[in-house]
């Protein structure tokens, strides 16, 4: 029989065993405010090269290092003190949280994690067991802890589901509170830019650092800065399709076994006058807050796809600040197959 996962409470005991494991170059699955991980130290190429069969990811695209605080970032990036000036007033209102940052690195960076690059994007999380873990552990290398592609996981039980049987423990932290990935800021080119949009909008880093930051834009994704951005991502097995205003948008809606999501309660009533009865219909939050829309959205997508649905149709909501990345997230989970770039 296959072995599954031990989905651990995060006590002291758990913590360390976990801790030991990492040590020993396993590779295991920890909850941080944005998504759950899967960890690997980044002093040994082993876990490295796990974390990348374990995914099943092509090895073009890279790690995101986990670090406890500003200074084991600093140790890690070969940067002038300008720019280190920037990334600490940043990190100073952001940090810990959501905002990945790409700088240029220094040679102990494993070529494995860079996948090539002379930059690496590093992040300092907020999850208190992420954080415990990382204060006896050191710094790890942490894309999402699902299947290349898939909808991310944003509870342990959605990792388990997926990689379960090839992963020694998932420490349990409850349901991410964010729910989408960090916001990812270039800061090695000329003109600083969001490669993926987060929880922390570009808005937000032009306030802190008074200089202008070049919004995310789709084209991005072709010309590989941000490699693991490809158009086709996060996606369910199901077929899913987007609709702004109203689903009659979408002609091939009409089957029958179709499971239809709005932005909100509200709107759900809008548009059906027996919701109560309905079983197919759906809501990302009661009151259409774009932060609670993040917080549920891959959950929900993960329910739905278990279901035996034809297609999913999803409502998308305005795209205002943690809006743009929910929209840049359904738009490549609903982007068709043959765009996978692979
Ligand atoms: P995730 O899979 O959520 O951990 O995100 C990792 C993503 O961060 C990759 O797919 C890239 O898009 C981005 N990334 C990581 N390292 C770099 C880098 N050195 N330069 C540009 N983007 C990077
Ligand atoms: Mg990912």
């Amino acid at each position: 029989m296959v072995k599954l996962a031990e989905i651990l409470n995060p006590t002291e005991d758990a913590i360390g065993q976990v801790v030991d494991a990492l040590l020993l170059g396993e590779v295991v699955a920890l909850p941080t405010e944005t998504v759950y991980g899967l960890a690997g130290i980044i002093s040994n190429d082993t876990p490295l090269e796990k974390i990348f069969e374990v995914k099943e990811r092509p090895l073009f695209d890279p790690l995101i290092v986990h670090v406890l605080d500003f200074p084991s970032l600093r140790d890690l990036v070969d940067i002038d003190s300008t720019l280190l000036d920037k990334v600490w007033r940043l990190a100073d209102i952001f940090c810990p949280g959501p905002l990945t940052f790409v700088l240029r690195k220094k040679k102990i960076i494993s070529h494995i994690i860079s996948a090539g690059k002379k930059t690496v994007a590093i992040r300092i999380p907020a999850h208190p067991v992420f954080r415990e873990v990382l204060r006896r552990s050191g710094p790890l290398a942490a894309p999402s802890a699902n299947p290349f592609g898939y909808v991310s996981p944003t509870c342990a039980e959605h990792v388990q589901a997926s990689i379960g049987d090839k992963i020694p423990y998932i420490l349990d932290g409850g349901p991410c509170e964010v729910g989408v990935e960090s916001t990812i800021l270039d800061l090695s080119r000329k003109h600083f830019t969001v490669l993926r949009p987060g929880a922390i909008t570009a808005e937000m880093i032009e306030n802190v650092l008074g200089e202008k930051i070049e919004p995310y834009h789709s084209f991005i994704t072709t010309d590989f800065s941000a490699p693991g951005m490809l158009k086709q991502h996060y996606s369910p097995q199901t077929k899913l399709r987007l609709f702004k205003q109203s689903v009659k948008e979408i002609s091939e809606s009409i089957s029958q076994n179709i499971a239809i999501i709005y932005v909100s309660r509200k709107e759900a009533q809008l548009q059906s006058n027996k919701l109560e009865k309905e079983k197919n219909i759906f809501w990302f939050s009661e009151d259409g807050d774009l932060s609670e829309i993040a917080h549920n959205m891959f959950a929900l997508l993960q329910r739905l796809d278990k279901i035996n649905f034809d297609m999913i149709c999803s409502q998308v909501p305005e795209k205002v600040g943690i809006g743009i990345a929910i929209n840049d997230r359904l738009g490549r989970a609903a982007a068709k197959r043959k765009d996978m770039g692979r």
